[in-house]
């Protein structure tokens, strides 16, 4: 899993957790006189010597999301405009950029870093790279990793007209497919894209090795209905466009924070106070980002850090993410997340067939709508209110919607036409597709 010739850590390097605060403390002032290149740290450091160690970095405010958007383009560049090698945007509210900017040599450290899957990558595997290509940084991502391991890559998107699902079951077959990078819920729709063309996921796939995602939370049950449908590990990443791959799994299924080349804290939401480990949002200081130098940046994610011993040996840190605050909802007197909402679904009886939901908290009851066929309507019903009753105490109404309803067939089954502009058409063509064309 180590890469030759690379100039950064790699897993493997350091003996024990006083090996691994060693190493971060040689890179951390080298990371800190970069980012004091930058306009806003520049100004955000003063006057006097920058910031060179651990204790000057206690000593300095955190960094939101809300300051790189009010920086936004340039306000963090610390190289030559010359040396940038992409630019991005993450997700989000569509007011606001935020930006991210990364070097070459940046995109040796995030290629690395996303490539530290267990199950390895390798010049025998095809990639089906399945998440954004515009602007964010994921689709990217996965694509350098799997380059720089020699594996052949699917640039395959899942935000293009060009690639609807059913393009997305005929190249997992017919390529034969070993890996695949895409959010978890991609992998649902496509094992029922699957399903309607009468492929089974879990034996018409026989080239399938894994699949990685990431990108949106996880539950430990709707990651193992996953990887049973499709009858191989669900290999779990958690990053961001602003820091690339934050942390990945081990082979004991946790995931673990690439502390060698990051260093982690955890700020406490109500009293600001920093920690090394325990529950409160991530922060971050990157230790090799060249062209936007992130210090202490607070990803707003509610996330948990341990050091506990892991038998995988890596040594580094373990992560949970818990997901954001506004993900709570009020119901009644109590209330609900996604994520406890999501367990007791999939946690629902498999023969159920129950892969797509939706809820709504309402101010005096959750309304969980389900996907469900008819024979199984009843007894899905009952056991997803009783699971409810007794995890979260709430009385909830399900609606049992026949399959078809929160996913329609033609999103599964429908093909579109690529096509290029033309503006010269006979009398029956459709000359609307002259200009927009798509
Ligand atoms: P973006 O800003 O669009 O790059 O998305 C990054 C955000 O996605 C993170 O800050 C997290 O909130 C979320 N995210 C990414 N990976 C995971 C994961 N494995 N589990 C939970 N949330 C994740
Ligand atoms: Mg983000
Ligand atoms: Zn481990």
């Amino acid at each position: 899993m180590t890469t030759r010739n690379s100039p950064l850590p790699q897993l493997g390097q350091w003996q024990s957790l006083e090996e691994l605060t060693d190493l971060q403390d040689k890179f951390l002032p080298e990371a800190l006189a970069r980012a004091a290149r930058s306009p806003f740290y520049a100004s955000r450091f003063g006057h006097g010597p920058p910031p060179a160690d651990r204790s000057d970095l206690a000593a300095l405010p955190c960094t939101s999301k809300q300051e790189l958007r009010d920086n936004y383009p340039f306000g963090l560049l610390a190289v030559a405009k010359e040396e940038l090698a992409t630019y991005h945007e993450s997700s989000g509210t569509a007011g606001q950029p935020t930006p991210s900017y990364y070097t070459a040599g940046d995109w040796t450290d995030l290629a690395e870093r996303y490539a530290r899957k267990w199950i390895g990558i390798s010049a025998s595997d095809t990639f089906l790279v399945r998440t954004p290509y515009a602007l964010m940084i994921t689709g990217h991502l996965a694509h350098a990793a799997a380059r720089l391991h020699g594996a052949t890559v699917i640039p395959g998107d899942n935000r293009s007209l060009a690639m609807p699902y059913s393009r997305v079951v005929r190249i997992l077959h017919d390529l034969g497919v070993t890996l695949t990078w895409s959010m978890p819920t991609e992998t649902l729709l496509w094992a029922a894209a699957a399903r309607a063309r009468g492929l089974d996921p879990g034996t018409d796939f026989p080239a399938l090795r894994a699949l990685f995602v990431g990108g949106e939370p996880l539950s430990e049950a709707r990651r193992q209905r996953i990887s049973r449908l499709w009858n191989v590990p669900v290999v779990q990443e958690y990053g961001s466009t602003e820091t690339g791959s934050l942390a990945g799994e081990c082979p004991n299924g946790r995931m673990h924070l690439w502390a060698d080349r990051m260093l982690f804290e955890v700020r406490d939401p109500d009293t600001g106070r920093m920690s090394a480990e325990g529950s409160g949002n991530l922060v971050v200081t990157p230790l090799f980002h060249a062209a936007m130098p992130l210090v202490r940046y607070d990803l707003g994610d509610y996330v948990e850090v341990g050091y506990s011993d892991c038998a995988c040996g890596w040594l580094l840190p373990t992560v949970r993410v818990l997901g954001r605050a506004a993900s709570v909802y009020p119901v009644g007197t109590g209330q609900v997340t996604q994520h406890q909402i999501e367990e007791l679904v999939f946690g629902l009886d498999q023969r159920f067939g129950v892969l797509f939901w939706r809820a709504r908290a309402e101010p005096q009851r959750l309304l969980i709508q389900i996907e469900v066929a008819g024979t199984h309507a009843a007894a899905a019903t009952a056991a997803l209110i009783a699971a409810v009753r007794s995890s979260a105490g709430l009385e909830c109404e399900i609606d049992a919607v026949p399959p078809g309803t929160l996913v329609p067939e033609t999103v599964l089954t429908g093909v579109h036409d690529v096509v290029k502009p033309r503006s010269l058409f006979g009398p029956e063509e459709d000359w609307d597709k002259a200009l927009l064309y798509y």
